[in-house]
């Protein structure tokens, strides 16, 4: 017997998991609150740089459509500003190096791959619903449906989803987001050879991520500000212009991360919805969202673990989570979709998702010694900057040398012998 699940929402996981079940012979319905074209000439939404382990999941799908097209990023580096004034601003890297990924990572912009995904999935038979699910929908459809997934985002459907406070130490956004996608960026003078994500860590004030993506228009550059809120980055709220984002976002390099700003003197937007700004906090919640009629639905990937982007970690976590459902459900056979394996099924997927969660709370805060000397010693042992550079693909790599003073020493000895 064929079962019929339906998946809210068509970002990363929902499409992900949506075109996985498909190809399995479940009778999938996808409800999105957009169509294919409107996503594709709307606003970006992210930066969704991915790593090697969410990449591959994708690739199980054979859904890696644009895996030539798209830049490959074989390093990550890091570089913090000198400690001193900010006014002018830090002139000098105290910190500079960049690590070899094991795997390479691509940025694919959600607006082609979405849209893209959903067309696939419509051309292969799947029933698409254009609409924007309110509760109450939700509410019949659990009646109709094996099983409703709500892969919906960080949007109004959350609500349905108690707060996890245990698993959430933030109660407000912790960075303020924006992003400017621009053609015409030069190459750092240093690593020419191959790209790479480029973060620029500002002490006190923020950081600056630069990576290439595949957009709309090809390849392009991003360049994403995230600023401590109330501080000098923290400055886009009120801006609606795409040309003066732009300009507040180079000005602001200029002053901040002046080696970044040397190569972007000559950059333009890549469209007119290429800017993005706005802020969130970082919310982990109840995985199984009740209904009024006492229904019950199962929230996926942001829904339900929504970290900050300064790790890079959500549409990895979106494709991990979603390869964990996946298998999930598969596992589960003809038996009811209940609570009972709702919460099983969370519980598999947080088993990765808790590294990716402590990491990036970790990230927001300011460095302690430990970590600021591990960064450091980075810069004088490859092997530490290749390590820490494929922690972004593996965080749980992170418990063994990154959280405990000790364990970092350790691991520096073992290195440096
Ligand atoms: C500025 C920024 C930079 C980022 N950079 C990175 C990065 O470099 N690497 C990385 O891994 N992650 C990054 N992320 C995070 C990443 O983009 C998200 O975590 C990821 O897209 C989450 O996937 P999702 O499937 O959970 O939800 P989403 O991608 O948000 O998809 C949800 C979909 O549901 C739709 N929807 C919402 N409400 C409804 C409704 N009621 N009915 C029907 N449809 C609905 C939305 O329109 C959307 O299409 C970044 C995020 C931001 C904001």
């Amino acid at each position: 017997m064929s079962r019929k699940i339906l998946v809210v929402g068509a970002g990363q996981s929902g499409l992900q998991l949506a075109l996985g079940l498909q190809s399995n012979g479940y009778e999938v319905t996808l409800m999105s609150n957009r169509t294919a074209d409107e996503i594709r000439s709307g606003r970006v939404m992210s930066t969704q740089c991915m790593f090697h382990t969410a990449l591959q999941h994708e690739r199980d799908l054979q859904l890696n459509f644009w895996e030539t097209q798209a830049p490959r990023i074989e390093g990550l580096g890091v570089s913090v500003a000198a400690p001193g004034s900010h006014d002018p601003g830090p002139t000098q890297r105290a910190i500079d190096w960049v690590g070899k990924l094991d795997g390479f990572a691509q940025s694919v912009d959600q607006r082609v791959k979405m849209a893209g995904w959903m067309e696939t999935f419509a051309q292969r038979g799947g029933q698409l619903v254009i609409h924007g699910a309110a509760v109450s929908d939700l509410d019949y459809f659990s009646r109709t449906y094996d099983l409703v997934l709500v892969s919906a985002g960080k949007g109004e459907l959350v609500s349905m989803f108690g707060r996890d406070a245990d698993r959430s130490p933030y109660s407000e956004p912790q960075r303020a987001l924006a992003v400017a996608y621009v053609h015409g960026l030069g190459v750092r003078p240093e690593h020419p050879d191959y790209d790479a994500v480029r973060c620029n860590l500002v002490p006190g004030v923020g950081e600056l991520f630069i990576m290439p993506t595949l957009t709309t228009s090809g390849r392009a550059d991003i360049l994403f500000w995230e600023g401590i809120p109330g501080g000098p980055l923290d400055a886009f709220r009120d801006i609606k212009n795409p040309s003066e984002h732009l300009a507040l976002t180079l000005e602001l390099m200029e002053k901040f991360t002046p080696w970044e700003y040397a190569r972007a003197t000559k950059v333009e937007l890549t469209d007119a919805n290429g800017t993005l700004a706005g802020r969130y906090a970082p919310t982990v919640r109840n995985p199984i969202g009740r209904l009024p009629s006492g229904g019950a639905v199962l929230g996926v990937a942001d829904v339900v673990v929504a970290n900050d982007p300064i790790t890079g970690q959500g549409s990895n976590s979106a494709s991990k989570c979603a390869a964990s459902y996946l298998s999930s459900i598969l596992d589960h056979g003809d038996k009811p979709f209940d609570e009972e394996w709702m919460q099983s099924a969370f519980d598999r997927y947080w088993d990765t998702a808790q590294h990716v969660t402590k990491w990036t709370n970790t990230m927001l805060q300011a460095p302690p010694e430990h970590v600021l000397n591990l960064i450091g010693a980075a810069g004088q042992l490859q092997p530490v900057a290749d390590r820490f550079a494929n922690g972004f693909n593996d965080p749980s790599d992170f418990e063994n040398f990154f959280y405990d003073p000790e364990k970092t020493g350790a691991y520096l000895a073992s290195v440096t012998a």
